[in-house]
């Protein structure tokens, strides 16, 4: 018997049906409808991005660079990197007067100066950094020209040492080949979208530039409800203009505006401000924080220890139930403020009042990197269980700066809409089956191109129709009508055909009426 290898879709990723789907076309498009209210243009960045660029916006040292990115490189490199392994082995084993060492050592390094020319001929690419990697050739070619110089001598004794120099040369300027994983899929579109604004100039358009996005990131986490490899965010951006505390406000106002109009029930908005960057501002606060906590940290579980020393900040995060206490007794942000902040923080939730946004003020929740800053601000809603953050936004008016672009205000946020979708299934907002509006029950051949007619302007009028590809007998096409759920069926006979008075019957209650095929839409059209 063959083999027949079967195929499911990767841990972590799963495939979005129908109806289901149905509800995520509902979900964008009144995201798209939401937000172009709000003066909002759609941009779609690529899904592949240079590694570097999260590296930098999200920080190093975050779960998601550190662990959780999908990183590969360019084939190509990963060729030359695998040459230059060779040339690596064949280098430990090298010895000077062994002509076979020798010659050994020079076709290896000659096949990765090949590859590598290959690779400088051929098209251009994203993935290195080409000026560099022509500037490195030249500089390998001619010291492996000087090396063959050498060898071609016969290998005398006192040529030996200035070989072996040679030989360390060419394995130095190898080494300065960056030829490891430059390319990511994105977990997060907030740089993307940053990156884009810098590389099109948007700050020449009028200022602020609001986009927003959809689409799915990528994250390697561990699986489980509401948490998925591949999961789907719709993101929002304002870049640019000026320090008004509107601006959080609006944006506030548009994602619960969005929320209302999709249904979802007990969304609850939770706010906070982390001040800036300065020490008479969080960085003072992140100093008391920490003696705070150096104070209590035995009663404290391991994760909270150490950071203590790395990101104080994120032991407010914590949900282990015997820290609650301890962390209740910490200092709070909102004391530590500096007035421009505090200000700041104050008319945003005033502008809120006037907005009629009703919100919780959290002074827990809080960002670990520098460039955040200001308000913050995360949404859960209900039936998530411990997944239960639908969004998560917040200022970061360093980042454009932080990504080679001029010093630029931002501020945004991400909503996980395989949570929110989770959330508006579980309160019953779920989509119904797509049943049909008509289902075309014709019998006998002279009725079908009747049939096929009779489709086409109920199509082109807008309703949802199944037409049977073969001939069914009465009963056998009501059974199917129903069983996809259709409305009506439309029952066309010889006699219907002749007549030009054609049968519909209405499947909920079995009654049935004649009409000609005009007065038969305008009937569907005023239900
Ligand atoms: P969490 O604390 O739940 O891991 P996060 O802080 O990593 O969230 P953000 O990076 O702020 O999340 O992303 C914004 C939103 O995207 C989250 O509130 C969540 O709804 C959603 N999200 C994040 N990671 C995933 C994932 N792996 N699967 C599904 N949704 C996700
Ligand atoms: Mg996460």
């Amino acid at each position: 018997m063959a083999n027949k290898a079967k195929f499911q879709a990767i841990r972590g990723t799963r495939d979005l049906l129908p109806p289901e789907t149905a509800l995520w076309n509902r979900v964008e498009q009144t995201a798209h409808a939401v937000f172009a209210t709000y003066g909002y243009g759609e941009i779609r960045p690529p899904i592949l991005e240079q590694k570097e660029l999260f590296s930098r916006s999200i920080g190093a040292e975050t779960d998601v660079v550190a662990k959780e990115m999908y990183i590969f490189g360019d084939p190509r490199l990963t060729r030359l990197e695998r040459l230059r392994g060779t040339v690596k082995a064949e280098g430990a084993t090298f010895w000077p007067s062994d002509v076979n060492s020798v010659d050994l050592f020079s076709m290896a390094v000659g096949k990765f100066v090949t590859a590598l020319d290959e690779l400088l001929n051929a098209e251009e690419s994203e993935s290195y950094d080409r000026e560099q990697f022509v500037r490195r050739s030249v500089d390998l070619n001619q010291e492996l020209a000087k090396f063959a110089q050498l060898a071609s001598q016969g290998l005398p004794s006192e040529f030996q040492p200035q070989l072996t120099k040679s030989k360390e040369r060419v394995e130095t300027i190898l080494g300065f080949f960056e030829l490891g994983e430059s390319l990511a899929l994105r977990p997060e579109a907030t740089a993307s979208v940053c990156r884009a604004y810098i590389e099109h100039n948007m700050q020449q358009l009028p200022q602020p530039v609001k986009l927003y996005y959809m689409g799915p990131m990528f994250r390697r986490e561990r699986p489980q409800k509401g948490r998925y490899r591949q999961f789907y965010q719709i993101g929002a951006e304002i870049l640019g203009g000026p320090d008004a505390p509107a601006i959080d406000a609006e944006l506030i106002e548009m994602l619960m505006t969005f929320f209302a109009k999709l249904g979802l029930e007990g969304a609850t908005l939770d706010i906070n401000s982390i001040g800036h960057a300065a020490d008479n501002c969080r960085r003072g606060y992140v100093a008391k924080l920490r003696e705070e906590l150096i104070k209590v940290k035995d009663k404290l579980g391991a994760d909270s220890q150490r950071r203590i020393e790395t990101n104080p900040l994120r032991v407010l995060d914590s949900k282990l139930e015997h820290e609650q206490a301890i962390i209740a007794t910490l200092p709070r942000i909102a004391d530590h403020l500096c007035d421009e902040c505090k200000a700041h923080y104050a008319a945003v939730k005033h502008d809120l009042d006037l907005r009629g946004v009703a919100y919780h003020e959290n002074w827990r929740l809080v960002r670990g990197l520098d460039y955040y800053m200001r308000t913050t601000f995360e949404i859960t809603a209900r039936g998530l269980g411990s997944q239960n953050a639908v969004c998560g936004g917040g200022r970061y008016d360093g980042l454009v700066e932080l990504l080679g672009g001029p010093p630029t205000k931002g501020i945004g946020f991400a909503i996980g809409e395989d949570r929110l979708i989770l959330s508006l299934q579980e309160s019953g907002k779920g989509a119904a089956p797509q049943g049909r509006d008509v289902y075309i029950a014709w019998m006998g051949e002279k009725t079908y191109a009747t049939a096929i007619r009779a489709a086409k302007s109920l199509r082109d009028a807008g309703f949802s129709v199944e037409l049977p590809p073969v001939e069914q007998k009465f009963g056998k096409a009501l059974e199917r009508a129903s069983k996809l759920g259709a409305r009506h069926a439309l029952i066309l006979g010889e006699n219907e055909v002749a007549s030009g008075e054609w049968t519909l019957k209405t499947l909920g209650d079995g009654s049935q009426q004649k009409l000609a095929e005009q007065a038969l839409l305008e009937y569907l059209q005023k239900l």
